[in-house]
């Protein structure tokens, strides 16, 4: 196994981060302690033309899955049936997101995500084929990176042909500095060998998005490379077809390259570019995933709706007992601030007028953590019902509402395209930033003595300069933000409250100087917290755009509730027991409290009866059939 140690880890990551700003972020400054209102208010509208284009295709897209999609049959059979894939074809779903020049529907992100949101409810396997092939497939990379010959290569077939993205290997999951699989340079070509794991579309793909090492030698800068390959160029095998908790229905394999000759007029980009390739996409591609939770959190209100008033359990509506009424309130206010989020981030990467990096992943984490505990609540407030399948509940003459299926669906939303400890630690990079690069070298471990005094010196007279912004701000004047009316309160909470985050963060880094980045308890506490503001945010002006009494009701109740969550983790930034948790794993990793497992045995070594699976290479030494 090759053996990659923390420090090469981290440049690997370093150097795929983009790290010019060319454009304001409201993120960015709201971990800084600047609530810049301004960046996302007034709610950016969507243009005239585009309104018309995006809202005709949504009706067509609703009309055909009202009338051809059977999601109880991609359910039941684990497959998107053909017909369906072919009809999305034909209406220009694979082309949504390229450009019409090319054949594509050239929609905006704001239409992009909205249908993405609708075709994610009636089954989730399409919203996930739709947006593997678009969000970080082919269409994305070549659109942004690609030259103008790729682009009329590929494009156009992109409108009709399935695609994936080939990132993750066995060994590489959330560390791409370990990727294995090689592209060697061999005249005009590279040779490409390696497996790449867990490739949503992989198994039907016509083009795939793979990325490969390149080795350093003459003439070649190496490094980790993006690749357009045809899926059926020689000594490619798709070898397995994965299953999952959820998204049945999903094409996602293990795929091996033996061998496989790719021509150089296939690298997207330079040598050495793929992983800044791969998080750039990402930027406006991690939408995708808030678009389908956002979907799943209207239906689930819906549902919770329709059944908490209609259930009636001793002497009332179930709705009206308080623990189910905190949860539909939880849910309902939860769904309208996931979807101004969305729509939010999304219209501000269409108008171009922010930097929404930030926006978009506070958006995929804050999603898919609030989209679980919503599914979670649905099958609560159903009860039974909640956790018996929709077919076995229209088997026996009820409504079949797939609240359990919902659950499976979820979950993966917190584990891919940046699981959600990955997700707080990009963020938190990009927050504590402005720390870094002005006190960066007091705290880099390999800075000499005088580089050291000289980042004192130089971060002394920035802090000088900063700190007293953090003191006072609008959130302490009554009046601030009045046109909001009664959300200027949230909103001059959200400005204090981003000021004392910035302090927090400032005290921190002076705690713990170089090791804050291994903070992960007090970071991932911190970017929650600029989740939630920037939910508040959101949904404030969201309701205002709105502007219906209802939607202030909404966003209110939602601001109440995320200020309590909010209080929470400011406490427990502080009141923690995170190095005591830290000291405990360690020690139960080291088998210290082995014995405690006694009692039970392990499904996941068979018995001696049973022609035993060969454990994967990791487990191999450490697998025992009896625990303890
Ligand atoms: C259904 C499905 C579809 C997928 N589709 C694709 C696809 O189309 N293309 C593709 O390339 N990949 C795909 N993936 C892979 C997916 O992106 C990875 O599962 C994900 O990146 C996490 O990697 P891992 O599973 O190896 O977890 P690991 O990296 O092994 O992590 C295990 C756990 O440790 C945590 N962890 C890891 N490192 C740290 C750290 N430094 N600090 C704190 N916590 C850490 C993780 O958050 C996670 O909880 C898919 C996976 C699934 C299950």
């Amino acid at each position: 196994m090759t053996h990659v140690d923390e420090r090469t880890a981290r440049r690997v990551a370093e150097e795929a981060r983009e790290t010019a700003w060319r454009l304001p972020s409201f993120g960015k400054q709201l971990f800084l302690g600047d609530f810049r209102l301004d960046l996302i208010h007034p709610h950016p509208e969507a243009e005239k033309k585009m309104r018309r284009t995006g809202e005709d295709f949504l009706t067509q897209i609703r009309e055909f899955c009202e009338t051809r999609v059977d999601a109880r049959i991609i359910e039941r059979d684990a497959r998107i049936p053909d017909k369906v894939i072919k009809g999305l074809k034909e209406l220009g779903a694979f082309g949504m997101k390229i450009p019409e020049e090319y054949g594509g529907l050239g929609l905006s992100q704001l239409y992009y995500n909205r249908a993405l949101m609708l075709l994610g409810t009636v089954h989730p396997a399409l919203g996930a084929m739709l947006s593997a092939h678009q969000s970080i497939g082919v269409p994305q990379p070549v659109k942004l990176f690609g030259t103008e010959e790729q682009k009329r290569t590929y494009l156009p077939r992109c409108v009709n042909e399935i695609s994936a993205f080939l990132l993750t290997e066995p060994d590489v999951g959330s560390d791409p500095a370990r990727l294995r699989t090689t592209a060697v340079p061999d005249g005009d070509d590279y040779i490409l060998d390696g497996v790449k794991l867990w490739t949503t579309n992989g198994v039907v793909a016509e083009l795939l998005v793979v990325m490969a090492r390149v080795p350093e030698s003459e003439g070649h800068r190496g490094g980790i490379t993006a690749f357009v390959v045809e899926a059926t160029a020689e000594g490619i095998t798709v070898e397995n077809r994965n299953t999952f908790m959820g998204l049945r229905g999903i094409e996602n394999g293990v795929t091996r390259f033996d061998q496989v000759r790719v021509p150089a007029g296939n690298r997207i980009g330079k040598e050495g570019q793929g992983l800044k390739i791969a998080l750039t996409t990402l930027n406006t591609g991690r939408l995708s995933l808030p678009a389908m939770c956002a979907g799943a959190a209207k239906w689930s209100t819906k549902i919770a709706r329709e059944w908490s008033r209609v259930r009636v359990q001793w002497g009332r509506p179930i709705g009206e007992h308080e623990a189910i009424a905190s949860k539909i309130a939880f849910i309902a206010a939860t769904s309208y601030a996931m979807e101004a989020m969305l729509d939010l981030s999304s219209s501000l990467a269409d108008d171009e007028r922010g930097d929404i990096r930030i926006e978009a992943a506070l958006a995929k984490l804050y999603a898919s953590e609030m989209g679980y505990l919503i599914a979670d609540d649905l099958v609560q407030i159903r009860g039974g019902r909640g956790y018996e399948t929709a077919e076995s509940l229209a088997a026996r003459g009820e409504r079949g509402v797939p609240a359990e299926q919902l659950v499976r669906d979820m979950r993966i939303n917190r584990i891919f395209e940046g699981s959600s400890e990955i997700m707080r630690l990009l963020i938190a990079r990009e927050a504590v930033d402005a720390h870094l690069s002005v006190a960066g070298d007091i705290i880099d471990p390999e800075a000499d003595l005088p580089r050291k005094a000289k980042a004192v010196r130089r971060a002394g007279g920035f802090y000088a300069k900063w700190l007293p912004t953090l003191v006072t701000g609008p959130g302490q004047r009554p009046g601030a933000y009045a046109d909001f009316g009664p959300l200027a309160k949230h909103l001059r909470y959200a400005e204090r409250a981003s000021r004392k985050l910035a302090r927090s963060i400032f005290y921190a880094a002076g705690r713990w100087q170089g090791r804050l980045e291994r903070k992960q308890g007090f970071l991932g506490r911190m970017v929650d917290i600029g989740a939630e503001l920037f939910a508040m945010s959101a949904v404030c002006v969201r309701a205002k755009a709105d502007d219906r009494p209802e939607a202030y009701e909404l966003a209110d109740a939602f601001c109440e509730q995320a200020r309590i969550r909010v209080g929470e983790l400011f406490d427990r930034l502080w009141h923690n027991t995170d190095d005591l948790d830290a000291e405990l794993a360690k020690r139960v990793m080291d088998g210290r409290y082995a014995w405690q497992e006694e009692g039970v045995l392990d499904p996941s070594i068979p018995g001696p009866w049973i022609a035993p699976a060969e454990p994967g290479p990791s487990e191999r030494e450490n697998v025992h059939r009896t625990v303890g």
